[in-house]
């Protein structure tokens, strides 16, 4: 009896150590957002304001409930492979968008940048309130900041994988001329694993894909 009882005890105290060791336990969730993951939010399409977006909390931050179960498989795909995935940003209000959007005009009005220059500059790296895909609760910022080394690695392992459970490297290098963003290798928006697998492999943009240019 002593056996089985230290047998067990024993047992129970490795599950406890494995849950332990788990950065985090998630279980599945049936999204009950209506947001469509193929949305296109960009500098000439807002993000309307009567959807409906039920919000949920992965790693402090944020995000649509659509995304969620795929984001912990690519986050659970990635602690595989030794990589951490770091967010740094996901959803954002329309109000916390506008806040991030005057703090950097102010920085390049401070820098000696008339307005009307300063606002031009600043929409190259900051999207206008209300049309920033942050907004959708779809994209996320994987960043950590100030580990070059390690943000290389994430940002490596993201553009070889992201596209299986369904994000899409969003802003690519050699794309400004369509989606006005400048490249931004950290920034991922979930549109579906069937477009994402679609987009990468062609290469494409959101604009494109939707555009019917395939
Ligand atoms: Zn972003």
């Amino acid at each position: 009896m002593k056996k089985i009882l230290t047998l067990f005890v024993g047992i129970l105290l490795i599950y406890l150590v494995y849950c332990l060791q788990k950065p985090y336990v998630y279980s599945s969730v049936d999204p009950i957002s209506e947001i469509n993951p193929l949305i296109l939010v960009n500098s000439e399409n807002a993000f309307p304001d009567n959807i409906n977006l039920n919000l949920i909390s992965f790693d402090n931050y944020q995000v649509a409930d659509t995304i969620y179960n795929d984001l912990v498989e690519m986050y659970n795909a990635a602690l595989n492979d030794n990589i951490t995935l770091k967010i740094n940003n996901a959803y954002r209000s329309k109000n916390e968008q506008a806040q991030i959007f005057k703090n950097k005009m102010k920085t390049y009005q401070n820098e000696g940048y008339p307005k009307e220059k300063a606002y031009e500059k600043t929409k190259l790296t900051v999207q206008v309130p209300g049309y920033s895909e942050h907004e959708t609760g779809l994209a996320i910022d994987f960043s950590n900041e100030g580990h070059y080394d390690e943000n290389e690695k994430m940002w490596k392992w993201l553009k070889n994988n992201a596209h299986k459970y369904g994000f899409i490297l969003r802003y690519p290098d050699d794309k400004y001329e369509i989606t006005k963003i400048d490249y931004e290798p950290w920034h991922y928006r979930y549109v579906g694993k069937k477009a994402a697998k679609e987009i990468t492999y062609k290469n494409l943009t959101l604009e494109e894909y939707l555009g019917g240019n395939v």
